[in-house]
């Protein structure tokens, strides 16, 4: 793997922490809740009629946290760097309100996934973006031989500089900058120009 600068491994080791975080504070939460409610709770009438159902109530407070932590996209997401052997685009159809969909709230959903060969040599696929198909500028970003940095906790997967190139796009912000400030001039994060 290549060796990042200082900086951009410690971003990527903060965006692995914040998710855990969340998560363990999110089940403080939940357990004070229960410790708090449990006898009001099951002395109620009904649910101590039923105590499935304050079982299962507690049980969903105590899910929920996995869901809204981010902790499973946290543990999909990985740094990855090499060269795209395949850009593949898939179109499909979405809803803005996916428990009512109706004809107003569908889309068209552009899906891109690269195909990378990493430095060991086996290529693994990524999916590096997803959004409404009228982002049509999107979808020719990414060309077979291009060589792509993501870093984990990223929202972006750059592609590196050629030697032509005068622009470098930040692989932590994403925007794009002069290639010689060597430091992004947005978040102040070491451009991905160290890689040759
Ligand atoms: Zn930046």
């Amino acid at each position: 793997m290549i060796d990042l600068p200082d900086d951009l491994k410690k971003f990527s080791r903060s965006a692995k922490l914040k998710p855990v975080f969340i998560f363990i504070l999110c089940e403080c939460v939940s357990a004070l809740f229960f410790v708090l409610s449990r006898d009001i709770m099951y002395q109620t009438e009904y649910i101590a009629k039923y105590n499935a159902i304050g079982h299962a109530m507690y049980a969903v407070i105590f899910t929920v946290p996995l869901f809204i932590s981010g902790i499973f996209s946290a543990l999909s997401d990985k740094t990855f760097y090499g060269t795209i052997e395949k850009v593949k685009i898939s179109t499909t159809v979405d809803s803005l309100n996916s428990f009512k969909p109706s004809k107003e709230t569908r889309y068209r959903k552009n899906t891109i996934y690269l195909f990378v060969k990493e430095e060991n040599g086996e290529a693994e696929k990524f999916k590096v973006y997803s959004g409404r198909a009228n982002d049509g500028q999107f979808l020719e970003t990414y060309n077979t031989g291009d060589r792509v940095l993501h870093l984990y906790g990223s929202k972006y997967t750059v592609i590196l500089p050629k030697p032509s190139d005068t622009m470098a796009q930040c692989a932590v912000c994403g925007i794009t900058t002069d290639i010689n400030e060597q430091l992004c001039h947005k978040c102040g994060h070491t451009l991905p120009t160290f890689i040759s």
